[in-house]
């Protein structure tokens, strides 16, 4: 059996029964890349919540990072008839033929979180400011550096996302438009060398493949010289760039760990920043883009002016994607408390 078949028979297709509200205001079909990241967990749980809040019913499914898988999926769910497809893709390039087919069908199309390129069969993308989180990636490298004030050189080196991940491009062009200044200036140096996307991506976000990078990258250029900051797009790449830094001795008073950055939140994450190892993360609150989404399905679906914020940044190929931004926001070992858990994320107990 092909490994997309077996993935559908096992994959995780759950149709929440419709349950308090009044009117039954139809179907709604999401589809999340993988529950192997606890963000797109909490994404799933929200939209279903928010839908059925709303008097929809609720099909979501997780992929699992397959990307057969996932199309198969959304083919599926095309033929129970949905009225809106809510996708984050696994690869934002390879759903045009399914999305076609929902067009056919009058299927509303959400590009939710990642942009779905190659089609004019999209319609909305609800997200966060991409290019914004990389700003404070970058940002953050730069102040705990003191870059402003002149200090350095320090060496460093870059990760970035999945190359087939739109939102990848964003993080790292938005990370490089501060300290590629630097490192053009001598300030910030990358011994290995590996700049670009097409050197430093991480396929599928994956912390193993980036932890065997690291690895690499150590024995190759630091066995005499320290590192002093690393790029990283996301929290799963940065506990592999820290379990590979501990083996070769980062992590104690006499060798800290260098600054690493990190995206989502994600528990290990947060806990490894108060364990003073991961230096930050960017809090994306997934229930406010859950509440974004759902808003924007609802006034698709009655016939008002859907909310957007940026009608010019994500040209998918084909056409711009009408879009609503959110803001991310820096967390690190002085704010943590109010942020994730002033705001309810998470509850202290969670995390310490
Ligand atoms: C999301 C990030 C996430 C990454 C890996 C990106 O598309 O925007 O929040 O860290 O995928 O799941």
């Amino acid at each position: 059996m092909k490994k997309h078949v077996i993935g559908m028979l096992l994959g995780v297709a759950t149709i929440m029964p419709y349950t308090s509200h009044a009117a039954d205001k139809g179907l709604v079909a999401i589809s999340m890349p993988t529950k192997s990241s606890s963000r797109w967990i909490s994404d799933g749980n929200s939209m279903v919540k928010f839908l059925q809040d709303r008097g929809y019913k609720a099909d979501l499914q997780y992929a699992e990072d397959d990307i057969p898988n996932q199309l198969a999926q959304i083919e599926n769910m095309i033929t129970k008839g949905p009225k809106v497809l809510v996708i984050a893709a696994i690869d934002g390039t390879t759903l045009s033929d399914a999305l076609a087919k929902a067009a056919s069908k009058g299927i509303k199309v959400i590009a939710y979180d990642r942009l779905i390129k190659g089609t004019k069969n999209v319609d909305y993308y609800a997200t966060f400011d991409n290019f914004q989180v990389g700003v404070i990636q970058g940002g953050y490298i730069e102040k705990a550096l003191h870059l402003k004030e002149g200090k350095g050189p320090f060496n460093i080196e870059l990760f970035g996302g999945s190359p087939d991940d739109n939102n990848a491009f964003f993080f790292y062009n938005g990370a490089m438009s501060v300290l590629k200044p630097y490192i053009d200036k001598g300030k910030l140096v990358v011994r290995s060398k590996q700049m670009g996307m097409d050197k430093v991506s991480t396929l599928r976000w994956d912390g193993a493949v980036a932890q065997a990078r690291m690895d690499n990258l150590l024995s190759a250029n630091y066995t005499s010289a320290r590192l002093d900051a690393v790029l990283s797009p996301y929290d799963g790449i940065s506990i592999g760039i820290l379990s590979s830094l501990k083996g070769v001795g980062y992590g104690t008073p006499k060798q800290p760990m260098p600054v690493v950055t990190g995206q989502d939140a994600e528990l290990p994450s947060v806990k490894s920043i108060l364990a003073k190892e991961q230096s930050s993360t960017v809090f994306k609150d997934t229930r406010v883009l859950a509440k974004v989404t759902v808003g924007m399905i609802d006034s698709m679906l009655s016939g008002k002016p859907v909310p957007v914020n940026d009608t010019k940044t994500y040209n998918n190929g084909v056409k711009v994607v009408p879009s609503y931004l959110l803001k991310p926001v820096s967390v690190d070992i002085s704010n943590w408390k109010p942020v994730l858990v002033g705001s309810g994320y998470y509850t202290e107990s969670q995390i310490q």
